[in-house]
């Protein structure tokens, strides 16, 4: 059995044929599953007999909600579980400009930063790209409320499943489907060089942000594992082409860590590798997990860096903290 979200709408078109109906039929199809429908009954336009063919060979793999918590702030945590079992984490937030949902990419992660809690267990598996947008669509069916923006920011790497991450992109931006615009999706990366020119090519639309979390290597690598293999330069470098290739910016995360990377020469050295080109900086006041000794930053260190990082005119905020009265950071949910 396969899971259907995860055929677009063109291989829709094929599959019904194939079973000895109209092409159209297949876009018919298509458009149910971006409805978020749970069962074939639902597309009430489908004949019952195609609907016994297809029952033949596909399964609607929505996530089915294992836990949910919701915040004061309206930021609402689902823990979904797919048919094998895998779980994986989903928030919804709400924001000025409309409504986010941060999404998994992997069951797990094998990219091994040591503040995450995602990489603990390391990787389970990948997610395809039918089960990202199923995340997208359990949401939505769960909270009742449109979701118009999509960040690729939850467990796992995107670039370290490149080829469904791409599958869910062309999935969810299809105008028969979900329509979501390229500019209304961002994926965040810890770093992998090949991947990010790539995905310029492939995505220049789509925003990219990248974990950056130290301003220099040996900081970085002591971390974040993967700069052992894409160093410091190298990776600015790539991010300077990436802007080139895109015109697009580029922000960067820098989650503060105390006594880690929260000091005014950090604050300092970061501006100086930063200063002069188009980026934005994401200050990300820690999410402390249990299990790693890292503790967030004091405010007055977050509001220094920032300041510092101002003065060299380097764009930079402080991301707002939602649904920190319940558990926000990566993976948290999950190992719970
Ligand atoms: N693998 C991708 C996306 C998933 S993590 C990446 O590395 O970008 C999403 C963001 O949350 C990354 O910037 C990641 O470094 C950050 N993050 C992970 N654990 C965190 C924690 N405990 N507190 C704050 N940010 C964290």
């Amino acid at each position: 059995m396969n899971n259907i979200l995860d055929l677009s709408k063109k291989e829709l078109a094929e599959a019904a044929v194939s079973l000895g109906e109209k092409s159209f039929r297949g876009t018919q199809i298509f458009e149910w599953l971006s409805k978020g429908v749970s069962s074939f009954e639902d597309m009430s336009n489908i004949s019952a007999s195609l609907i016994a063919k297809l029952k033949e060979e596909y399964y609607i793999g929505l996530p089915e909600i294992i836990k949910t918590q919701e915040s004061k702030d309206g930021t609402v945590k689902c823990l979904f579980r797919f048919d094998d079992g895998a779980e994986v984490e989903s928030v919804f937030m709400k924001y000025s400009y409309g409504n986010s949902i941060c999404i998994s990419s992997q069951v797990g992660c094998r990219m091994g930063c040591t503040f995450c809690a995602s990489t603990m267990d390391g990787l389970e598996r990948n997610l395809t790209g039918g089960e990202m947008l199923g995340e997208v669509l359990a949401m939505r069916n769960h909270t009742n409320k449109d979701i118009n923006h999509v960040v690729v920011m939850g467990m796992g790497e995107p670039l370290d499943n490149y080829e469904e991450l791409s599958r869910f992109i062309n999935l969810i931006h299809d105008p028969k489907g979900y329509n979501l615009g390229l500019r209304n999706i961002t994926v965040s990366t810890c770093g992998l060089v090949p991947q990010i020119i790539k995905f310029a090519e492939d995505f220049p639309q789509v925003n990219l942000a990248i974990s950056l979390h130290a301003p220099n290597q040996e900081l970085r690598e002591k971390t974040m594992p993967v700069a052992k293999k894409y160093k410091y330069d190298e990776l600015l470098k790539t991010c300077v082409e990436y802007t080139k290739l895109t015109s697009r910016r580029i922000t960067f995360e820098y989650a503060v860590i105390d006594g880690v990377n929260d000091t005014a020469e950090c604050a300092e050295e970061l501006a100086s590798r930063l200063k002069g080109w188009l980026t934005h900086v994401n200050l990300i006041p820690l999410n402390e997990v249990e299990g790693r000794d890292y503790r967030k930053a004091s405010d007055q260190n977050v509001h220094t860096f920032k300041e510092i990082l101002e003065k060299q005119g380097v764009n930079v905020t402080i991301r707002r903290t939602l649904g920190s009265d319940i558990d926000a950071a990566c993976g948290q949910l999950r190992r719970k």
